[in-house]
C-alpha cells in the first residue's frame, strides 16, 4: 500500500536521483568517461527501510551502510519485502561483527587490517558465502606514518584505512583467503583537504594492484561533496548519502 507520505517521499527521491544522475553524467563527460562505468551506491544510514524500498523501485539497488546493527536490521526488513539488493558495508568494522556482516553484505569496502581479513574469511566460509572485499586506504597527504597508523585504528577521529604501503600485502591476503574475493580499493577523502591528490593516489594504488590482481577493478571513491573529483580520478563506485536522501540528523561519535 502506498500512502500519501510515501508518494511525496518517492517524488523527492526521484528528483534528487535525477539531479545526481545528471551530475554523474556531467562529471563523466568532463573526464571523457562513460557513465555506465560508474555505479551509484545509495548510502541510506539513518534513513528507514521504506526509503530503501522506494530507491529500489526507482532502480537503485546498490545500498551502502556503515553500522552493522543498523544494516543488519534494514537488510532483514528489505528481504522480508522481497527486495533484491546488493548491500555494501562501508564503515569501520570490528572483528566481532564479521559474522553478522558476511550474512548480508555483497561487498565490504572497509577492509584495512589482517585480523579483519581472517575473521571475514572464516565467517564467510562457515556461512557458505563469498564476500567481495576492497582494501580501504588512508591517503591523506599530510599524515606522517605514525599519524597514519593512529588514524587507521578505530580510535577517535579515525575514518579507517591502511597506509598505501600496506595495500599490496592486504590485497594478497584477501586474494588468498577462502570465502573472500578481492575486488579493488576504497578511500574516504581527508576532511578539509583538496580531495584530488588523495583520489589520484588511490588511482595509482589501483593500477599497482591490478598489475598483480587483474580482477581488482573497483575504485570506490566519492561522496556527495566530491563525486565529480572522484570520477575525474577514475572512481567506478560513488557512495552518495546526502545528495540523494537529504540531510542526516547530526550525531556525536
Ligand atoms: C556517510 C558516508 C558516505 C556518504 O556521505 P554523503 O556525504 O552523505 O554523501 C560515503 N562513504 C562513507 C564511508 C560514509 O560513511
Amino acid at each position: 500500500m502506498i500512502t500519501r507520505a510515501d508518494g511525496a517521499r518517492r517524488a523527492e527521491l526521484a528528483e534528487n536521483l535525477a539531479g545526481l544522475r545528471a551530475q554523474i553524467a556531467a562529471a563523466c563527460l568532463a573526464a571523457g568517461r562513460d557513465p555506465a562505468e560508474v555505479t551509484l551506491i545509495a548510502v541510506t544510514k539513518t534513513f528507514p527501510a521504506s526509503d530503501v524500498a522506494l530507491l529500489a523501485d526507482l532502480g537503485v539497488t546498490d545500498i551502502g551502510e556503515n553500522r552493522d546493527a543498523e544494516a543488519a536490521g534494514k537488510a532483514a526488513e528489505c528481504a522480508a519485502l522481497g527486495l533484491s539488493l546488493r548491500w555494501h558495508f562501508i564503515g569501520q568494522l570490528q572483528v566481532n561483527k564479521a559474522a553478522s556482516v558476511v550474512s548480508y553484505a555483497y561487498m565490504v569496502h572497509s577492509v584495512d587490517r589482517f585480523r579483519l581479513i581472517t575473521a571475514l574469511g572464516r565467517r564467510a566460509t562457515a556461512a557458505g558465502r563469498e564476500v567481495r572485499c576492497l582494501v580501504q586506504l588512508n591517503l591523506a597527504g599530510d599524515l606522517a606514518p605514525a599519524a597514519a597508523d593512529a588514524a587507521s585504528g578505530a580510535g577517535q577521529g579515525g575514518r579507517g584505512g591502511a597506509p598505501a604501503a600496506e595495500a599490496a600485502g592486504l590485497a594478497d591476503a584477501i586474494a588468498a583467503e577462502p570465502g573472500l574475493l578481492l575486488r579493488g580499493v576504497m578511500t574516504v577523502a581527508p576532511l578539509g583537504e583538496d580531495p584530488v591528490p588523495a583520489f589520484s593516489r588511490l588511482r595509482e594504488a589501483s593500477a599497482q594492484l591490478r598489475a598483480r590482481h587483474p580482477q581488482a577493478t573497483v575504485i570506490s571513491a566519492g561522496m556527495s561533496a566530491d563525486l565529480a573529483q572522484a570520477i575525474s580520478q577514475g572512481a567506478t563506485h560513488v557512495r552518495i548519502g546526502t545528495a540523494l536522501l537529504g540531510g542526516r540528523r547530526a550525531f556525536v561519535r
